[in-house]
């Protein structure tokens, strides 16, 4: 596609058509609203539209259109592609749409695309009700849902685009559309774990359930030596574990906390996080083969929910260097084990973390036509989550991420959970939606022919891919 960068003329057009602000090059506030989660990412658009409302947001959308300038669209701005700042283009910044409106007896949460999951969490657990939710409480809903949306409660309640109920967008063209089920049935299938592909959605309504607020959960940890066997016991104990068993299995550098032993600190670690989303006794009973294993800490009992969805805020502050790798797998081999024990003996930086997480139960119940995913059934997931805070490390950090991803290629089946990786070339998100990816270009065509929605992990429409392979 095309693209213009915007003047003056442009950007005070902008400015009078929409009620938010209009942020330029040349301020602190521009400095600050351009700078993300991930300190990798380092654009300068042209605009940052502080959008209010759906109209604002519409003002954007027409305005690009016509000056053929790209858009990106920026949430939690959690993204570790940077798909979420434009260079040279308008940035459609959500962060101000914070409303939310919880349901407690129909168990339904209205939430506006600028919520955090710790805000949702905070709302809903008033009521003692979530939906599966980001383990990290900064991430955006918006993101995190249209990319399917994984957390502690995805082996009871599904992912988070499992029990998204509605949702509001405006497409390329400056529609503002509700979805569901009965209105707009196909571009609702779509944004459930599509990505944004399809436009910019205003509003997110979820179906929520009982949970906590007391549960049973935290985490175990253990010395580096005992990994592979830590590992297998883990992988015997999540083969029978019931639905409401949550958690994974984490390498990573024991950090200087005061509840780390002081002569592990610093060190190679294991780490098991265990969340058990039902009764706190029955949690108990359950969890406890795994702290039978014999930690070095074990920080396991009663907490709250939002305890739990606490748990690894401390390990990912904002302003840190990231890249990631992750795919699916269809069992967790020995081979696959011995390849993250070994690499987390090396890890390149302390404050990186390679886990096993565990899917299965109602991950692989809901029927797999349900979401735009194109797998369900796998049984594991491993993510390299790469992190660092100074950019002469880049290299050293990057390199090392693909050669543990390439390492573990052998022992992965594809299908990776897009928002887990910073890959985003064509094969790796048509490999994502697999015998869905033609009925989302067909969707893409419908709603975004021109392509405006295309950074990031992009479905082409048809007449560009067909350009493309000219
Ligand atoms: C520390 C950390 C922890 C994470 N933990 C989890 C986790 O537990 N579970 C999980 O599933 N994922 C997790 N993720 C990945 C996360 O889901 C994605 O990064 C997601 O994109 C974050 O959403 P956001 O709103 O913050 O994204 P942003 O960075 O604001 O946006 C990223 C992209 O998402 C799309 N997008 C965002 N908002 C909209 C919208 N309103 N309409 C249309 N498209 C939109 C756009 O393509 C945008 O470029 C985590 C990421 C980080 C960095």
């Amino acid at each position: 596609m095309a693209t213009q960068v915007l003047d003056s003329i442009a950007l005070e057009q902008l400015a009078g058509s929409v009620k938010g602000e209009v942020i330029a090059p040349g301020s602190d506030e521009y400095e600050r609203a351009r700078t993300v989660f991930n300190a990798m990412v380092d654009r300068h658009p042209a605009a940052i539209v502080k959008c209010r409302d759906p109209h604002d947001v519409i003002a954007v959308v027409e305005l690009a259109r016509v000056r053929a300038a790209e858009v990106s669209i920026r949430a939690g701005g959690h993204g570790v592609t940077g798909s979420q700042i434009t260079e040279g283009g308008v940035v459609i910044d959500l962060t101000e749409m914070k409303r939310i409106h919880i349901d407690p007896e129909a168990r339904v949460a209205r939430a506006q695309a600028g919520v955090t999951w710790g805000e949702l969490d905070a709302a809903s657990q008033e009521h003692g009700l979530a939906v599966t939710g980001g383990r990290v409480p900064s991430t955006g809903i918006a993101g995190l849902t249209l990319g399917a949306g994984s957390g502690w409660l995805e082996r009871k309640l599904g992912y988070t685009c499992d029990n998204l109920l509605e949702a509001d967008i405006v497409t390329a063209d400056g529609r503002f559309l509700r979805c569901n089920r009965e209105e707009n049935a196909e571009l609702f299938w779509a944004l459930k774990g599509g990505g944004g592909n399809f436009g910019v959605v205003t509003q997110f309504t979820y179906r929520l359930h009982p949970v906590g607020p007391m549960i049973y959960g935290g985490m175990l940890v253990f010395p580096p030596f005992a990994g592979r066997e830590i590992a297998q016991a883990y992988r015997a104990f999540m083969e029978t574990a019931p639905d409401e068993v949550g958690g994974a299995l984490a390498f990573l550098t024991a950090p200087p906390a005061p509840f780390v032993p002081e002569e592990a600190r610093g060190k190679p670690a294991v780490g098991i996080i265990a969340t058990y989303a039902g009764d706190a006794e029955e949690g108990e009973r359950v969890l406890q083969p795994l702290k039978d294993l014999g930690p070095a800490v074990d920080m396991v009992g009663p907490m709250p929910y939002m305890g739990a969805q606490q748990l690894l805020e401390p390990g990912n502050p904002h302003g840190n260097r990231h890249y990631w790798k992750a795919d699916l797998m269809d069992e967790l081999s020995d081979g696959a084990i011995d390849l993250i024990c070994d690499a987390g003996m090396r890890m390149v930086s302390p404050l990186t973390v390679a886990l096993f997480q565990p899917l299965g139960g109602a991950v692989a119940r809901v029927p797999q036509g349900a979401t735009a995913l194109g797998r369900r059934d796998a049984r594991w997931a491993y993510h390299v989550l790469s992190q660092w805070t100074d950019p002469a490390d880049d290299e050293r950090n990057v390199e090392w991420t693909r050669d543990l991803a390439t390492s573990l290629e052998p022992h992965s089946s594809g299908g990776v959970y897009i928002t887990f990786t910073s890959d985003s070339g064509d094969d790796r998100v048509q490999d994502v939606y697999r015998s869905h990816y033609d009925r989302l270009v067909a969707i893409k065509d419908r709603y975004d022919p021109g392509n405006m929605f295309h950074l990031g992990q992009n479905i082409r429409p048809s007449a560009e891919a067909a350009a493309r392979a000219r």
